[in-house]
């Protein structure tokens, strides 16, 4: 009887979880057909694929980033891959008047906004914390106010579309990582302020998703030349990564993890062996 229960137990658990998990609704590209769509950090990177996705699916895009020529390239590439429409603006974060003129024109261009897609990175150094207090002022300002900024832009016409919003983060932003302090260090700040609007948010009855991606090492050029040669690990794909990011924003989930075996299996050691997770980062370096 005992063996029994010890087999049967975990085996309904098996069960119930497969049950729960295959019940939920599935992605379909159809979800982004025609909806409104800002895209940040667009020009290159996971940034550039997922306006390529979206393309696909018949999304009106409008992307940003500083370099106007990628821009260029991007939208054009974008209306060959069938966007309902794809538009740029070039400029930077550090500037919080031109994340909020972003949003602005979303408002012109497009008549609303559906979904708003923060990704764009600010460049810092890797290694040891070199002690230059601007450089993380800096860093704040484009990974983390600019993000505020646009949400807060953006909210009303979010409201009124019941859409959602998009915040690509790291594993940096969920445990300590060394020789990247201050990157570590804004992408944390994005997990608080968002968690908790999320909160407000269901205080308030307001449908809007805040979906919180949690990304591993992927192949991007900037992260390859910066980490191919210390980290351990292979790079996951930029595209297949992008495409997990929209599946997760369509569907409102509220974190996406990518990829999971690198991001939230370890992170399931967070609160019972926190010494042991920060022993399993520290070895994925050379
Ligand atoms: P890239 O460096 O490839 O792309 C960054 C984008 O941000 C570019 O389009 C860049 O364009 C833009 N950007 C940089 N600085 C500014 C600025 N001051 N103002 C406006 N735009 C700016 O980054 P990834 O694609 O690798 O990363 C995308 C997101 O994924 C980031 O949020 C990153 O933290 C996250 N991530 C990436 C990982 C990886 O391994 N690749 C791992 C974990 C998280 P331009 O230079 O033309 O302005």
């Amino acid at each position: 009887m005992g063996r029994l229960q010890k087999i049967f137990i975990p085996f309904l658990g098996l069960v119930l979880a497969f049950w729960f998990y295959s019940a939920r609704e599935n992605f379909k590209p159809e979800m982004l057909k025609g909806k409104r769509v800002i895209v940040t950090g667009a020009s290159t990177g996971i940034g550039e694929q997922i306006a390529y996705h979206l393309a696909r699916m018949g999304s009106h895009i409008l992307i940003t980033a500083r370099t106007e020529t990628k821009l260029q390239k991007v939208v054009e590439q974008c209306l060959e891959l069938g966007a309902a429409s794809a538009r740029y603006i070039s400029g930077t974060m550090e500037d919080l008047a031109f994340a909020q003129h972003v949003v602005k024109e979303a408002e012109t261009l497009l008549g609303g906004l559906d979904m708003l897609i923060l990704n764009h990175v600010g460049a810092s150094y890797f290694g040891f914390f070199d002690g230059d207090v601007e450089h993380v002022r800096k860093l704040l300002e484009i990974n983390f106010l600019s993000y505020v900024a646009m949400t807060t832009s953006a909210l009303p016409m979010l409201k009124e579309s019941e859409g959602s919003i998009v915040v690509v983060s790291s594993m940096a932003g969920k445990v300590g990582f060394p020789f990247t302090v201050p990157y570590s260090a804004t992408k944390f700040a994005l997990d608080g302020f968002f968690s908790s609007l999320r909160q407000e948010f269901s205080i308030q009855n307001i449908n809007v998703s805040i979906t919180l991606c949690v990304l591993g090492f992927i192949n991007t050029e900037r992260a390859v030349r910066a980490a191919a040669d210390v980290l351990r690990e292979v790079p996951a794909p930029r595209d297949e990564c992008a495409l997990e990011i929209l599946k997760g924003a369509a569907l409102r989930h509220r974190e996406l993890y990518y990829r999971y075996s690198s991001t939230r299996l370890p992170l399931l050691l967070r609160d019972c062996a926190a010494e042991l997770l920060d022993y399993l980062v520290r070895s994925r370096y050379r």
